[in-house]
């Protein structure tokens, strides 16, 4: 498989280097060349495969030339031995045609595990293969950091260091990154906000010559192998529903759109996929854009559901490319100007087609709380705030009562604790895996809101690991 930038003036490369690269050299995501198929009969041929060798099997045409379905299926099946529900992937059902897809039953409790996992050990193979060591630097507000060092935590060819703004992370956040105590993960509680950590990362991304010396990469959400990791879920519930005989529709709790994205690919791939609802909260940049055809950057505010809080949906950029006809330069036009100016409008008939298949619904803190009661009281069901803002919006989508309608729950609700006792009354408590978190010793390195610093803790960290 060839991989092509969005913005169509970065080399072409394969799966490996995708991996490695993140980001495009043009500024743009990198996406397959052409979207592989599966005839209704291979979709079919996936009904009752364990979630490992159905994700495999999902998977297989992205990674082709650069490894073996063979190696891939070992990679997979050990990524997922470790997660605690023997279903990896539970659907559960709430109500006539109504269903919840659980992701949160990996080490951190969010559904990034199931991408990240896997990305971890792809890291791993990809630079043993080339005999390289790749650094991984990234800041969090609190979740991210956790999937990325757990995904990382003993891998022999990467090292890993976070940072996190002190004292700025709820205590299950920061002691679900701090207690791992492997010796290729550094924590640093930086004396700063979470936008001064992402300002210093972004400064060392930015220092191409730091960057090559120490083989920076990133394992945020731009990667393609996280997109391609999700995809392999929306298959796995669409199948255990009778597809590729019957379609359905999703609903999505949404930030950066990658999670949602990963459905559409699966869509592109032949399954049977009806509509894509998105649910936001109050930071509803893309319900705002189904609505109007318009993306307008907005302030960001803290809500009860934190990892929606973001300005920009990052993986949107990979919709517009397949709905600008694949033309690299359009999509290059609209980024810059929404870059420069803080808005852009699709072309009509592109948003038009998009809206065929794609709503969004909002709900502000008050409102997620209203849902959390309510989902509780009629399915008995205690979802985290951002998975019941995707069920919420499924609902109010409105659509076709006689299709099933699959919510995805991206949080275990023991991740939002003081939101979930505010809305149900109940305080959830942490899984078995993580009870005695609050016993576990804890490792972290204070330091200086100074990008100079972080730069030498970072080289001496380095240095020490070779
Ligand atoms: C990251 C995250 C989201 C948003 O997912 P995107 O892929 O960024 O749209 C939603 N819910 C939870 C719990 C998350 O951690």
């Amino acid at each position: 498989m060839k991989y092509v930038s969005t913005r169509g003036a970065a080399p072409v490369l394969d799966f490996d280097d995708v991996l490695l690269a993140g980001l495009a050299r043009d500024g743009g995501l990198y996406v397959p060349a052409t979207w592989p198929v599966f005839t209704p009969e291979q979709i079919r041929a996936l009904r009752g495969l364990p979630y490992d060798q159905l994700a495999t099997k999902v998977m297989a045409p992205f990674v082709a030339g650069c490894m073996t379905e063979a190696e891939l299926a070992a990679m997979v099946k050990d990524t997922y031995a470790g997660f605690t529900h023997p279903a990896v992937a539970p659907l559960k059902q709430l109500g006539a045609n109504q269903w919840v897809l659980e992701l949160f039953h990996g080490p951190t409790l969010a559904f990034k595990d199931y991408a990240l996992q896997l990305v971890g050990r792809l890291f791993d193979h990809v630079l043993k293969k080339k005999g390289q060591r790749t650094l991984i630097v990234g800041a969090t507000s609190g979740d991210t950091g956790s999937a990325a060092i757990e995904a990382c935590r003993d891998r022999d060819a990467v090292d890993i260091v976070i940072l996190h703004p002190k004292g700025r992370t709820s205590d299950v956040q920061r002691r679900q990154m701090t207690t791992v105590l492997s010796s290729n993960v550094r924590n640093l509680a930086v004396e700063g906000t979470f936008d001064d950590c992402q300002d210093m990362v972004k400064a060392l991304f930015n220092d191409h010559a730091f960057r090559d010396q120490y083989n920076l990469s990133a394992v945020n959400s731009i990667n393609w192998a996280r997109i391609m990791a999700q995809v392999a879920y929306y298959f796995w519930a669409a199948v255990s529903l009778g597809s590729p005989d019957v379609s359905i529709s999703v609903s999505v709790p949404t930030g950066n759109f990658g999670n949602v994205f990963a459905g559409y690919v699966a869509k592109q791939m032949g399954l049977p996929v009806d509509r894509f609802v998105v649910g936001s909260n109050s930071n509803d940049i893309l319900t705002r854009f189904f609505e109007t055809g318009k993306m307008v950057a907005d302030g960001v505010s803290p809500t009860l559901s934190p990892s929606m809080d973001i300005q920009v949906s990052s993986n949107f950029e990979r919709l517009v490319f397949d709905f600008l006809g694949r033309e690299g330069a359009a999509v290059d036009r609209l980024m810059t100007e929404f870059r420069t100016t803080g808005t852009m409008a699709m072309p009509q008939g592109a948003w038009t087609a998009m809206r065929e298949l794609f709503e969004g619904h909002r709900f502000d803190d008050e409102a997620t709380l209203g849902l959390m009661r309510s989902l509780k009281a009629t399915t008995g069901e205690t979802l985290d705030p951002h998975s019941a803002i995707g069920a919420g919006a499924g609902l109010a989508a409105k659509l076709n009562p006689s299709s099933p309608m699959v919510a995805l729950a991206t949080a275990h609700p023991a991740k939002f604790p003081d939101a979930v006792e505010k809305a149900t009354g109940v305080r959830p408590g942490l899984p078995p895996h993580l009870a005695d978190l609050f016993e576990r010793p804890e490792r972290l390195d204070v330091i200086a809101n100074d990008i100079a610093a972080v730069r030498n803790y970072v080289i001496d960290f380095v240095k020490g690991r070779s």
